[in-house]
């Protein structure tokens, strides 16, 4: 299913024109389709089956925490990989059973421990042998016993991003694969550990499959040296990552992928964790924007949007190309001509794409930010006390407003004055 095309000269998501919505929800926003978020939770389930093997999916929250996508994806089976006390309070207020809940993360607090452990959580991604020690006291405290997975960085290459590249030995990610059988057997020796598996997470926005087929084998080969000695390991955790196309919309190859995982793992015949994120979400959403303003220079059109890099950082922090379409359809013998697409803030990093071929766009004309839907509302910020877009879901003509436009009275209850600078100058 396309969720966002075309219809009658209006795009549209799934059921509903953009261009009312719009006009209800007020620019900027999120918009989001229920129907390709679950759509892609199940293609790629499908795909795992297919080839044999026995998945848990556990949808990377981080990719777009919110709860209302986390509960379709829920309702479809899948569980949920947090990095935080804060993602873990999400998934657990969806309705996610902590059995189907997997601790990430490279720093965990004490406190966070302790959260994942009274919520009785699947297991904790362990990254260090000081973490290791560290959960096993917190355990010990409240007289529980944590499941863990050692994360081994397998030490391949990606090849994807620079900021966001987890799985060589220069990044601070996970247990050097080399140091990993001594630590197994320290953590065997804990009272409060249970070691029952090995995670692997090499980056994110792979759009080269191979990697994968390398760090998963170096995964399996330890997990059967682990069981030989003796640990009673029972699953994998084979992390996310799975890139998607920003240039062209193709959807990922799930079954690619899968056949990679098969051929690495599937010989142990053991329940498998996947924790993708982007894959899932990534096409699912768009952030729709109005032009302000269009500004013709000397040597440049530009058009400057009413969202801004606080809305999506991508563009600015990975370079990252995001498709942009006008809301209106353009008719076939529109001219394009090459337009820098911007946002109000005072950064030159505040464009969201340069010399784009686009029609002549006029202020008032709505635009959708395409693929903006992992990695989007998630990192949005105040900047430049500007109130963040508000975020809505679509399932076939319905929509709702899942997360409100924050107002100005909220944004500053969030501050306070110094007693001694209470009073306002005379
Ligand atoms: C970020 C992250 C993911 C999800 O990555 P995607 O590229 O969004 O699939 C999964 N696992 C871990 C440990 C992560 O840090």
């Amino acid at each position: 299913m396309k969720p966002f095309q075309y219809r009658d000269g209006q795009l549209s998501a799934e059921d509903l024109a953009i261009e009312s919505l719009a006009a209800e929800v007020g620019t900027p926003f999120y918009l989001y389709s229920e129907g390709a978020v679950r759509g892609q939770l199940r293609d790629l389930k499908q795909a795992l089956i297919a080839a044999g093997l026995d998945p848990l999916i556990c949808y990377s929250m981080k990719a777009n925490p919110s709860l209302a996508i986390m509960r379709a994806l829920l309702d479809e089976g899948a569980g949920a990989d947090v990095v935080s006390e804060g993602e873990l309070r999400r998934a657990l207020m969806a309705g996610v059973p902590p059995q189907k809940i997997v601790f990430a993360g490279v720093g965990k607090t004490a406190e966070e421990m302790r959260a994942g452990l009274e919520a009785g959580i699947l297991q904790f991604n362990v990254e260090s042998r000081d973490e290791l020690l560290r959960l096993n006291q917190v355990a010990a405290s409240l007289g529980r016993t944590a499941t863990i997975a050692l994360r081994v960085n397998p030490d391949v290459d990606a090849r994807t991003h620079a900021k966001i590249t987890t799985g060589t030995s220069e990044n601070k990610f996970g247990i050097d694969i080399a140091l990993a059988p001594e630590i197994m057997s320290q953590a065997a020796a804990l009272d409060h550990i249970r070691l029952e598996g090995l995670a692997v997470h090499i980056g994110s926005q792979l759009t080269d499959l191979s990697p994968y087929a390398a760090a998963f084998s170096r995964l399996a080969e330890l997990f059967q040296a682990a069981r030989d000695a003796g640990h009673a390991m029972k699953r994998l955790d084979l992390g996310g990552g799975i890139g998607i196309s920003y240039e062209d919309g193709t959807p990922p190859d799930f079954p690619a992928y899968a056949e990679i995982a098969k051929q690495a793992v599937g010989h142990l015949g053991i329940p498998l964790i996947f924790e993708p994120g982007r894959a899932i979400v990534g096409h699912a959403g768009l952030l729709i924007s109005r032009v302000l303003y269009a500004k013709q220079g000397i040597n440049r059109r530009f058009l400057i949007l009413d969202a801004a890099m606080n809305d999506l950082i991508r563009p600015t922090l990975y370079d990252a190309w995001h498709d942009i379409l006008p809301v209106a359809e353009p008719g076939p013998n529109t001219p394009l001509l090459p337009q820098d697409v911007v946002g109000p803030i005072c950064e030159s990093g505040d464009i969201f794409a340069e010399q784009r071929p686009l029609p002549e766009l006029a202020p008032g004309d709505l635009v959708a930010i395409c693929a903006a839907g992992a990695y989007g509302a998630t990192m949005s910020s105040l900047y430049n006390s500007r109130l963040p877009a508000p975020e809505v879901l679509v399932r076939g003509g319905e929509f709702a407003v899942v997360k409100p436009r924050l107002d100005y009275e909220a944004m500053l209850r969030q501050e306070r004055l110094p007693p001694w600078l209470a009073d306002a100058p005379a």
